[in-house]
């Protein structure tokens, strides 16, 4: 089931005509109504009427978040205060928060794609969510809501964390659909299992998991644990928050909901368009949004864009797996690496835990690689031999995968931190020289 049908599958061309349409109208509204969009356009000589099609958008200045920085709070806004029913705010790694503003038509806007989401994973009316993104100015919880309450389903407002407590009300009140991050539902699975609750007596059949990356090893993972189907949930602050698209009953691809964000793929070095299929930056150019309308806005997340026709019949986009922020990527030795990849080689091993922990520092003015993990029960052993072999299966594994070969430290059970929210599996000790 599709919720809005005639959208999702709309040709190509139709699909163009509509962009082309509402780029002209948003950028018309950004240029009069934003003194920062105004003034960027006029430094590259660009007026509305140099855009007539969605092609033409290459034309434009990019957004980056720094730009949001500096015109803290509310200098990006594209209408009046009076307008603006709701602020949220993501707090990023460093610096000042970045502050968006939404008019009630960009909430709606919001929600439906959303629901979009939610209808794209099989869920209906029917059905009865837990929310356990958190709540408040990051988008997630609040995001999640109002996509369960437009297709009508049934809320469970959890927030993040009380983890005993989350385990408890799935299971009471029955819940079918989990939204959260990846971390934190393999935290609750691993809850659950310790629990004396049997998987069983759990309804759960549909995960909503995002707002950090994952691998579809992580996916496996949580599929076996919850006995359920994961989806992806992909979003962030900048153009509304989860829900800028979501994966569909094929798994193999987030679909973006491209007729109000749309989005582009360009070499995070010289800013050009990749050639179709490539791997770059992700970028978006938000097509009806009226409270604070992002024109090429830059992402830093990594993947590809496919644009083949899905199995499921939508014609909306596909996004590849993102391989992580820009500015996560970590360069060791002179190697990138994504904290991506080494979970993707620890999943795959049945030997250690779902759980790591990557420290970088930097001895004798050489990077050290250090991957913390944890085995499971059932690989512990006294025997010297067996854990050194079990290190060396795994450092191995990591220098074919990711081109070089990390120190491998396994640690106590359960002393890798569990997270309730965004994972943090990095320390990069370098930064503090
Ligand atoms: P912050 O920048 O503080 O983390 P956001 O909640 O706005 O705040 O984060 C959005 C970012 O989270 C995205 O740009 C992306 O890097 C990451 N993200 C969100 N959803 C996904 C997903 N499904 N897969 C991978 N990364 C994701
Ligand atoms: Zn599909």
């Amino acid at each position: 089931m599709m919720w809005n049908e005639t959208v999702e599958t709309m040709n190509r061309e139709d699909m163009r005509k509509l962009q082309s349409y509402r780029l002209k109208r948003v950028v018309e509204h950004a240029y009069h109504n934003s003194t920062f969009y105004r003034r960027k356009m006029q430094e590259m000589d660009v007026t509305p009427n140099d855009i007539q099609t969605i092609d033409d958008i290459v034309k434009l200045p990019f957004t980056v978040k720094q730009d949001l920085r500096d015109n803290y709070p509310f200098g990006l806004m594209a209408a009046p205060m009076s307008e603006i029913v709701r602020l949220h705010a993501s707090s990023g790694t460093t610096g000042k928060p970045i502050v968006v503003g939404s008019t009630r038509k960009d909430l709606s806007i919001w929600a439906e794609a959303v629901a979009r989401c939610l209808y794209a994973y099989g869920a209906t009316k029917n059905d009865i969510a837990q929310v356990s993104y958190g709540y408040g100015l990051f988008t997630g919880g609040l995001g999640a809501h109002a996509g369960v309450e437009t297709i009508g389903g049934t809320v469970i407002p959890m927030s993040s964390g009380n983890t005993e407590k989350q385990i408890q009300l799935m299971h009471d009140f029955g819940a079918n659909i989990l939204c959260c991050t990846p971390s934190y539902a393999l935290f609750l699975a691993e809850t659950i299992h310790a629990s004396n609750i049997p998987l069983k007596e759990f309804k759960l059949r549909i995960g909503a998991f995002g707002a950090e990356p994952w691998t579809d090893n992580m996916r496996k993972e949580l599929e076996e644990k919850l006995n359920i189907k994961a989806y992806d949930i992909y979003g962030l602050t900048e153009i509304c928050g989860p829900g800028v698209g979501g994966e569909c009953e094929c798994q193999n691809g987030t679909h973006l909901w491209e007729d109000h964000f749309f989005p582009e793929i360009v070499d995070p070095v010289t800013l050009q368009p990749v050639a179709p299929g490539e791997q770059g930056e992700l970028v978006f150019t938000t097509l009806t949004k009226e409270g604070m309308p992002m024109l090429r806005y830059r992402t830093r997340d990594l993947t590809s864009l496919n644009y083949d026709k899905c199995p499921c019949g939508r014609t909306a986009v596909r996004m590849n797996r993102i391989l992580g922020r820009s500015d996560d990527m970590l360069i060791i030795r002179g190697v990138n690496v994504f904290p991506s990849q080494v979970e993707s080689v620890i999943l795959e091993l049945p030997e250690f835990e779902p759980h790591y922990f990557i420290i970088v520092d930097r001895v004798n003015n050489t990077d050290t690689f250090q991957v913390q993990v944890e085995l499971r029960p059932e690989y512990y052993s006294d025997e010297m031999n067996k854990v050194l072999a079990l290190k060396k299966k795994i450092a191995t594994r990591m220098q074919s995968v990711i081109g070089i070969q990390p120190e491998i430290r396994i640690v106590e059970p359960r002393s890798i931190e569990r997270s309730m929210g965004k994972a943090k599996h990095v320390q990069d000790n370098r930064k503090l020289y």
